[in-house]
Order: C-alpha cells, then sequence, then structure tokens
C-alpha cells in the first residue's frame, strides 16, 4: 500500500464510520512507530488517544421504522427485491416485542406472496400474528393468507376459515373496496420470470462431483495423486505425484471458516450460507439473520456469542471486509483455546518458532482442516508489505483486541484506556491478531452463486489445505464448491512430478500480462508462469460466443469435431443465456454426462493442443461454469405489479 493507497483507505473510513477523527492521527502515530524504527512518535492531539466508549444500541426503533418506511417506497414502485431488504432490516433492527417487528414481518411477507413464494408468505404472516399484528390491518393480512393458500391448492374449508377471520376484522367500507383489490391481485400474479429459472433444463440425478478416490496422509482434504513440497522460490507448494486426468477431483475439503460478505448479510443466512427470504434477527445486535432458529443456536454456539456485540463495536470503525473474517477466525482460534487469550499463544508460539516450512500448522505431522493449527500455520506475507499497509493492519489488529478482549474479559479497566499503552501492554496478543489479519488477506477465497445474469459472491472462504496451490495465469486446475465444500478439479491433463496450479483471478485470456500482474499485486509475488513468460497475446478476435457459432475458430489446434462444436455451442447458450436457453426449452441436458463429455474431449485432444488454445482455455471454463450451475443460484424478486399504495 503506497501513500496514497493509505491516503485512500483513511478517507474510505471518515466516510463510512463514526470516529472519522481517529484514524489521521491514529495512523500517523503507527506509520512512525512501524515505518521508521527509532523515529519518535509525531506529536498528535492527546485527547484522541484513547479507545472510544462506544455503546451499541443493538436494537432500534428509530431505525426499525426508518427502514420500514423506505420498504414501503421500493414496495410501491414494484422494486421488491429492495422492499424485501429493507422490510428484512426494519425486522433486524425492531425492539422485540415492537409494534413495528409485527408489521414488518406482515409487509415482507406480502412481498413474497406478489412473488410467488407462498410457502415463506405464509411463515411471514404467521410471525406477524404471533407478534400482535395491529386489529386495525388484519382483515388485509388475512386476504393474503387465504390467497396464499388458495395458489397453494390448500382445502377449500381450511381457506374459508380464514376469510371468516378476514371479514371479522373488516372495519369499514374502505377496507371493502380494499379486499376486492388485493383479490384481483392476487388471481394476476403470475410464476414470475426469474422464479422459471428453477427448472433449469438440467438433469442433476447423477452428482458430477464424485468422491476423493484416495486421501493425502498429510493433507486429507487432498487425494493421493497430489503432494505437499517446498522449495525457496514457491514456498509451499502442490505437485502431481502420478499423472492426471482432466476431470479428476484432486481435494474436496469443507472450508475451516466461512464469513458472508457484508453487503450480503441480510440475504444470505449468516451461519449456513443459503439465501433465505424468511430470515430470521439475532437476538441482540441488528447486523445479521439466519434461516432458521438451529443456524440461529448453532452460530451463538460455535462463534457469534462473542462476535455480536465486537462486530457492532467495530462496525462503527467502518472496517475493510477482510477484517471480519480474521475477527472470526480469531474467536475460533479463542474458543479451541477455552477463551484464552494466553492459552492461544502457547500455541502459536509452538507454530511461530517450528523450523521446517513445509510442516508449519501441522499436527503429528499431518494438517488437520478443523483446527486452527491449520490456518495459523498458512503464509502470511506481510514482510513484504509496506509500511503503510502494515500500519492499517496493526491498527485494525489493536482495534480487534481491545473491543474483543473487553468482551471475554481479557482485561479489566473502567477508566479510558490510552491506545499506546495498550499496544505496548498487550503487544504479543497484539500481534497474533495481526497475523490473522494478514494471512486472511492471502489466503480467503471467494464463494459464489449464479444469477440470472451474473455470479454474485456470497461469502469468503478459508480453506487452509486449498491455500497451498500456487498461481498460474494458464492454471491446469479450478476451484469450485459443491454441496457446503470446495472442491478442486483438474482441467488438463497433468504429468507426475508438474506443479498443481489454480487461479487467483488473473487469467491470460483475459487480461494483459501488465493487468494481471497488477491485479496479483497484493499476493507480493511476480507471476512467471508459461503464459507470463512467453506473453501471450490475448486472442481479441476468439473472445466472443459468436466466433464459436461461426465455427471459425482454430486457435492452437486443429478443427473440434462437430459433434464436440455442437455441444459446445449448445452449452455456451446454456451457460452465458440461460434465460435465453430456457425460452427455447429444447432437450435435457444431463450435467454429469456434459462434464465427463469435456473432460474427455481434453484428455482425447489435448496433446493436439497447446495451453494457448482457445479450446482448451475455454473448455476448462465450461466445467467451472457447469459446476456453479450445479450449486444453488442465487434468486432476484422481479416485477412491477400495479399496486395501491399501502397505509
Ligand atoms: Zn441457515
Ligand atoms: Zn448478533
Ligand atoms: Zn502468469
Amino acid at each position: 500500500m503506497d501513500t496514497s493507497m493509505l491516503e485512500s483507505e483513511i478517507k474510505r473510513r471518515e466516510r463510512v464510520n463514526n470516529h472519522a477523527i481517529l484514524w489521521r492521527e491514529w495512523f500517523k502515530v503507527f506509520l512512525t512507530v512501524v515505518g521508521a524504527k527509532g523515529a519518535l512518535p509525531v506529536p498528535f492531539n492527546p485527547k484522541l488517544n484513547f479507545f472510544p466508549t462506544l455503546t451499541i444500541t443493538s436494537k432500534d426503533a428509530h431505525l426499525s421504522a426508518l427502514y420500514k418506511k423506505q420498504g414501503d417506497v421500493y414496495f410501491r414502485k414494484g422494486e421488491f427485491m429492495m422492499a424485501h431488504k429493507k422490510y428484512t432490516q426494519c425486522i433486524t433492527h425492531a425492539p422485540a416485542k415492537s409494534d413495528l417487528l409485527a408489521v414488518a414481518y406482515g409487509s415482507r411477507g406480502i412481498v413474497l406472496c406478489f412473488n410467488n413464494y407462498m410457502e415463506d408468505c405464509l411463515i411471514d404472516i404467521e410471525r406477524a400474528k404471533k407478534h400482535g399484528y395491529p386489529n386495525s390491518l388484519k382483515a388485509e393480512l388475512f386476504m393474503w393468507k387465504a390467497a396464499a393458500m388458495q395458489k397453494l391448492g390448500k382445502k377449500k374449508t381450511l381457506i374459508d376459515r380464514v376469510l371468516d377471520q378476514a371479514s371479522r376484522w373488516l372495519r369499514s367500507d374502505i377496507d371493502r373496496a380494499k379486499i376486492i383489490k388485493i383479490r384481483g391481485t392476487i388471481n394476476s400474479i403470475k410464476l414470475s420470470e426469474i422464479k422459471k429459472l428453477k427448472c433449469y433444463n438440467l438433469d442433476l440425478t447423477n452428482d458430477a462431483l464424485p468422491p476423493l478416490k484416495s486421501r493425502n496422509p498429510t493433507v486429507p482434504g487432498l487425494s493421493n495423486s497430489v503432494g505437499l513440497m517446498y522449495s525457496e522460490k514457491y514456498g509451499r507448494h502442490i505437485v502431481a505425484t502420478q499423472d492426471i486426468k482432466a476431470g479428476d477431483v484432486i481435494g474436496i475439503q469443507k472450508p475451516y471458516a466461512s464469513v458472508v460478505k457484508m453487503n450480503m448479510r441480510y440475504n444470505i443466512c449468516w451461519h449456513c450460507k443459503e439465501q433465505t427470504w424468511t430470515s430470521i434477527p439475532c437476538d441482540t445486535c441488528s447486523q445479521v439473520v439466519f434461516c432458521s432458529d438451529e443456524c440461529k443456536k448453532q452460530a451463538q454456539d460455535n462463534y457469534h456469542d462473542i462476535e455480536c456485540v465486537v462486530l457492532c463495536q467495530t462496525m462503527a470503525f467502518g472496517m475493510r471486509e477482510s477484517f471480519y473474517v480474521a475477527l472470526r477466525l480469531v474467536i475460533m482460534a479463542l474458543k479451541e483455546n477455552n477463551n484464552s487469550f494466553e492459552n492461544l499463544k502457547i500455541h502459536t508460539d509452538k507454530i511461530d518458532n517450528l523450523k521446517d516450512p513445509l510442516t508449519k500448522g501441522f499436527i503429528e505431522g499431518k494438517l488437520d482442516p478443523t483446527k486452527f493449527e491449520s490456518v495459523y500455520g498458512l503464509c502470511d506475507l506481510s514482510s513484504s508489505s509496506t509500511a503503510n499497509d502494515q500500519c492499517v493492519t496493526y491498527v485494525d489488529a489493536i482495534i480487534m483486541l481491545y473491543y474483543l478482549g473487553k468482551k471475554i474479559e481479557l482485561f479489566q479497566e473502567d477508566r479510558p484506556i490510552e491506545l499506546l499503552s495498550f499496544l505496548i501492554s498487550q503487544q504479543s496478543f497484539v500481534l497474533i491478531v495481526k497475523r490473522f489479519l494478514t494471512l486472511v488477506q492471502y489466503n480467503s477465497c471467494n464463494y459464489s452463486l449464479l444469477t440470472s445474469k451474473r455470479s454474485l459472491t456470497i461469502a469468503s472462504l478459508i480453506e487452509p489445505s486449498f491455500s497451498f496451490f500456487n498461481h498460474s495465469c494458464c492454471s491446469n486446475v479450478i476451484r469450485t464448491h459443491r454441496n457446503g465444500n470446495l472442491a478442486i478439479i483438474a482441467i488438463r491433463p497433468i504429468k507426475e512430478g508438474e506443479q498443481v496450479f489454480a487461479n487467483y483471478g488473473a487469467y491470460w485470456f483475459w487480461q494483459s500480462r501488465e493487468d494481471r500482474h497488477k491485479q496479483l499485486q497484493r499476493f507480493h509475488f511476480t507471476c512467471d508462469c508459461e503464459a507470463c513468460e512467453g506473453d501471450w497475446s490475448i486472442p481479441e478476435v476468439l473472445k466472443t460466443p459468436e466466433i464459436v457459432k461461426n465455427k471459425s475458430f482454430t486457435h492452437g489446434g486443429p478443427y473440434m469435431n462437430k459433434e464436440l462444436l455442437g455441444i459446445l455451442h449448445e452449452y455456451i447458450t446454456v451457460c452465458t443465456y440461460a434465460l435465453a436457453y430456457i425460452k427455447l426449452n429444447k432437450g435435457r441436458y444431463h450435467v454429469a454426462k456434459l462434464v465427463g463429455d469435456f473432460a474427455k474431449f481434453l484428455n482425447k485432444e489435448y496433446k493436439n493442443y497447446n495451453n494457448q488454445s482457445y479450446e482448451v482455455f475455454r473448455v476448462g471454463k465450461f466445467i467451472e461454469e457447469l459446476y456453479m450451475l450445479l450449486e444453488k443460484l442465487f434468486f432476484c424478486l422481479s416485477g412491477k405489479i400495479d399496486y395501491p399504495p399501502l397505509e
């Protein structure tokens, strides 16, 4: 991070946080302390040298009411996705037993009814009733309930009973007119376009992700076809110990930790990462939602009991996304050590003092991906980062340790605590937290879902065994996910002794070498993969699927056979133009078979191409995209439906 980046980071934080004035002062001090050893701290405002006392009002009736109003505006405009989010925020901020809570559940239920999520609608309506929905609005609520039941084909006697209840709450002719209007609206609700996506014409009967054929004795998430090596140049890296075929699964592992992206936290269950329409709030904070009581309890037992308050407090500082991933890791590590930093330090010291770089973080000779040691032992490239960068991380570490420490009663201090003396007295713990903060920056990967148009990042994942794969711009494996697991799959035949490379998001096919290197800068290495060394040019003309359609691509090898070309073309339609394909609605694709076909093509034809060929690149990408199709999709609520304003 150079000075201008530090400046922009400060500016960003000043925009979003309530303690803007602190940053400039704190960073100034740390830049002096960290950046220039021996230099005296620059003079700065001593009043700002204290941690702010943050009184977190976790539930906030005022904010909740504001979200309700915003939700109504979006609802009237027919922007249901936003209306749903605002009503959800109203729910998370509403104090327990408040009218707002009941009303927001009711409103969200109606949004869902409009979008044909009838079961979900009924769930929210029941909650609205349970939380004391206002009598004056009950007639309408029961009408929506009856409508949803009707759409679901429930028994007439049951529906009549609900209609009876509706008429019991009817107060006036205005109500009656409204009921008639609702009835008309409900009849006109059609299966929304987006929901049709659920009926992708894909046959998923055979799971396309075969199990790991063998388990690596030292890294159990990987197969026996690869081994972990160490060299000065590559650090820890993965090498094929036997010939690997395209399509082979090289690793499957449940991530050690996964943290929902902050901008998705009102759409996605904080614990299980499922998209949820009928979320429930945390009892204490207003920042996260869960899909079920079960998930809420799991989160509470495993990390959120500590995370909850600390999350709210540190959010007031406008932290970077990676901060919250690190916070989760530190809490999980603490939980494995009886919530004691002293205990944690005994273990981290052991790892820090290990001489053998190959087995750093291993327990009894192997990696245990369920233990914090496996994460703590991962590479942390902070020594190559600039003083500015280190300074930001230092300050972040102190803030995390301070508020986390308060929560777990690491120190008992009633008087205000001074920043620098805190750093001095807690230095060894600050360094542990700082290490987690830095390793997240180098070792987290994204969990993304497809929407109808593009892929959307849902969460950040930390999975130690998959961090051992180095980057190449012409990688020979893909990272994907399936049923809550991360998976590594070969997209080329790989010869025994070859290094296995993943891709950190810089593909030779789409970006120039210069752009790729700029993008990879944050990992502190200069890529010297085959594509970078050879400075492969981007085949501009081959970028569009049109070329594939016209069968005019021959880059790097002979024509593909007609049959495969046919599949390729159809497949592009499925992947890239999913909606268009659904309209065509012909044939039925067996996904496992398609993956198999592409792998077969690669295994048979690879020798006729080189890595710098459109076909090899594209077919590999196809396999990746197919796996994305296999995973759940992220749905959006759609449609503008004319409806009178809600009271
Ligand atoms: Zn859940
Ligand atoms: Zn909470
Ligand atoms: Zn490269």
